[in-house]
């Protein structure tokens, strides 16, 4: 079951309603849920700290290193923003599909959780 689906169903379970103490314990419960860590969101900081860590020696040639240092370096910020009820926007093109973020219309490979580009939120078969 994922986190989505855990606080969907604890929501559920409040509104057949409950007494204060119970309810106090599942709004803990489901604020404890929605501030866990996003897995489509990593820090850039780690990245480059796990680059620096490997060293130039692990790759081919200098240049190999510094291309992907840049490119981490320059991958814009995302502000995860939940409750957006934002849905990928599914284009077709001849026999290519793939998904457009409606927030800030970049195109997606895979029903992220969340935009890989701006953060925003989606709503889809993974998270309801
Ligand atoms: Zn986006």
């Amino acid at each position: 079951m994922t986190k989505e689906e855990h606080i969907k169903n604890l929501k559920a379970i409040k509104k057949v309603g409950l007494c204060k103490k119970y309810l106090d314990s599942m709004n803990e419960a489901i604020k404890a849920l929605e501030q866990q860590p996003c897995g489509d969101c990593v820090s850039r900081q780690s990245i480059l700290e796990e680059l620096n860590r490997l060293g130039r020696h692990a790759f081919k040639d200098d240049t190999d290193y510094d291309c992907l240092f840049d490119f981490v370096d320059r991958l814009p910020p995302v502000t995860p923003t939940r409750k957006s009820g934002l849905r990928w926007i599914e284009r077709f093109d001849n026999e290519d599909k793939w998904l457009e973020c409606p927030h800030c219309h970049k195109d997606s490979d895979n029903a992220y959780a969340y935009c890989p580009n701006c953060g925003a939120e989606m709503r889809g078969a993974e998270n309801g």
